[in-house]
């Protein structure tokens, strides 16, 4: 296998030098770079590239040549490597055009002309953005093979859990990839034994939970400690902000997960309006930052665990895990976020995970590639959803109650899908019927105008619809409002069972809830702004709240 390239493409003889120079300094060993004089020729290079089989990581263009701008080289890069990272090099006065290549090209990056030093200016960009690449990439011939049916929910669930665990993959379908069948067949696999999951080594796993493939790649799902400061459950945007905290700020810190780190946010494809990242992030590459951050300064994380009921014991809080495991703590936060509402249509029960999907549009978009799929709801995950959709599907069709996007929907996500040729609106229509022989192959849709039903023909259904509280496992004396969100604060004093619930002389912190140092933080919450930004800031503030508390107890 040859090594993967890093492409840098500059007319101007002096600029193209200096990049070359500095890449070959620090990557040589790794990477093989090359150059290319012109955006027309780094094209043509691609194009080599794949055919031989080579990997592309990376893509350095320089905005201002003649022929063709380093944001066209770079989009059209795109089509070639759609994972190579890519990077343009701008004058300080090119701002504008490293905007454009971030809303057009989905640049990752842009460096402004002159970068020394490169220890301090260049290769920490490039070091990230290679770690990126990385964590997404895999070689052919090599790595872990998810091998199952499209239409199997296992598969899914496996697919779901590798993706949001960050653990790159590669998927082959026994359906359409007849060259699967000598290899379960070299591995001693049997048909009814699919989904397996055939590890380098070859181990194999066949049709495992997910549990089986965390402890089969090594993660530890045993708690190291009795007694813990601080135990977060759900490692959403909100419990990995309390995770960093937490164990940054010496607290004994306990990150535990149903699923994978990641949440809701680790499902979109981007991020747009997370603070300081101008190109925007997916929610992936966020989490996997976050995670290495929080376990860096020393939070322990155990995943996939559920943690089904909580006790109070002298101050001391009892977690129940779902293998009837226990685990004690001084605090706790509950940062378990929202999940999606079913869709109460005939048909997606039977159907999901086997055409019926919900968020989900990342781990299953490239198993659509040239297909016809649905989104359901109009609100902002959806758009993004319908978006890195259309990248595979030959065509999207986004079917909300309302007669317009605007009120649901940012406008920044209506304006790319108006310009996204493959993406159609379909207002005023609701779906009636999912239809199809173990998969998803016919939706009925009804006009909410004049209730006229057509069945129309669909390979899947990405569910963006409502969403409701994850807040089953938490016991009665932790109070919710109406809909089921979970009180902190000054807000609990309103509730009515206040007084007979709250046994402390204070009055409850800010975040905390209506049982003694247990909080709660982001989309649990009842009055959480639901966005990334502001459950990392909850998330955050609780760790000071439990030293507050701790000092009290
Ligand atoms: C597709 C999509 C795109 C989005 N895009 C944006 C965006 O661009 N910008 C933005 O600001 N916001 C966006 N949001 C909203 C944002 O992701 C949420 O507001 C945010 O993730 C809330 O974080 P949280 O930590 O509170 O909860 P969540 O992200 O919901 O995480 C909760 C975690 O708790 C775990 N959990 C639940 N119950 C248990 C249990 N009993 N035991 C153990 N673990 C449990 C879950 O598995 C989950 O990982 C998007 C949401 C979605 C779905």
């Amino acid at each position: 296998m040859n090594k993967p390239v890093l492409l840098i493409v500059d007319d101007a003889p002096q600029v193209h030098a200096a990049v070359r120079r500095d890449l070959r300094s620090q990557y040589r060993e790794q990477y093989t770079v090359m150059s290319a004089k012109s955006g027309q020729e780094a094209l043509e290079t691609a194009r080599e590239l794949k055919s031989r089989g080579d990997s592309l990581a990376m893509v350095i263009s320089d905005q201002r040549m003649p022929g063709m701008l380093g944001n066209e080289v770079l989009a059209r890069s795109r089509e070639v490597y759609p994972l190579a990272r890519r990077v343009l090099l701008t004058a300080y006065s090119d701002i504008e055009a490293a905007v454009k290549g971030i809303n057009e090209a989905h640049l990752d990056h842009y460096l402004s002309k002159p970068w020394d030093p490169p220890e301090e200016r260049l290769f920490p960009v490039i070091d990230d953005l290679l770690d990126a690449w990385q964590a997404e990439s895999l070689p052919e011939a090599t790595g872990l093979r998810l091998v199952g049916h499209q239409w199997s929910p296992r598969s899914h669930a496996i697919k779901n859990f590798l993706a949001s665990s960050l653990i790159p993959y590669r998927w082959l379908d026994v359906a359409r990839d007849p060259a699967t069948r000598a290899l379960l067949d070299a591995a001693g696999v049997a048909a009814d034994e699919l989904p397996a999951l055939l590890f380098e080594d070859g181990f194999v796993l066949r049709n495992p939970e997910p549990r089986q493939v965390a402890e089969r790649l090594g993660r530890s799902l045993s708690a190291a400690f009795d007694l813990y400061d601080l135990v977060i459950v759900g490692a959403g945007p909100a419990g990995l902000a309390a995770a960093v905290y937490g164990a940054s700020e010496g607290l004994r810190t306990l990150l535990l997960d149903r699923h994978a780190p990641g949440g809701q946010a680790g499902s979109s494809a981007r991020i747009e309006n997370y603070l300081g990242f101008p190109a925007g992030v997916s929610g992936s590459e966020l989490t996997r930052r976050a995670l290495t951050q929080a376990q860096r300064l020393g939070a322990e994380v155990l995943a996939p665990l559920e943690v089904t009921g909580i006790s109070i014991d002298a101050g001391h809080k009892r977690l129940t895990l779902t293998d009837g495991r226990e685990l004690v703590t001084r605090t706790m936060l509950a940062a378990t976020g929202m999940i999606y509402r079913e869709h109460p249509a005939t048909g997606v029960a039977e159907h999901t995970g086997a055409g019926v999907y919900y968020g989900a549009a990342t781990t299953e978009a490239p198993a659509f590639a040239g297909r016809r799929v649905l989104v359901i709801g109009g609100g902002n995950s959806a758009g993004q959803g319908a978006l890195h959709l259309a990248r595979y599907a030959r065509e999207v069709q986004i079917v909300v109650h309302r007669e317009t996007l605007r009120e649901t929907m940012s406008q920044y996500l209506i304006d790319q899908i108006e310009k996204t040729q493959n993406i159609r609106l379909r207002p005023r229509t609701e779906v009636d019927r999912v239809d199809g022989e173990g998969h998803v192959e016919r939706v009925a849709l009804r006009s909410l105008q004049d209730g006229a039903c057509q069945v129309e023909e669909a390979d899947a259904l990405f569910v963006f619809i409502g969403t409701r509280p994850r807040t089953d496992w938490l016991p009665p004396d932790v109070l919710r409002d109406a809909k089921g969100f979970v009180l902190t604060g000054r807000d609990l004093i309103a509730a009515d069972a206040y007084e007979r619930v709250w046994k402390e002389s204070r009055e409850p912190l800010p975040l905390e809830t209506s049982v003694a140092g247990v909080f709660a933080a982001g989309d649990v919450r009842a009055g959480a702004m639901n966005r990334v930004a502001s459950a990392v800031g909850e998330g955050s503030m609780v760790v000071r709240l439990a030293h507050e508390y701790l000092a009290l107890t």
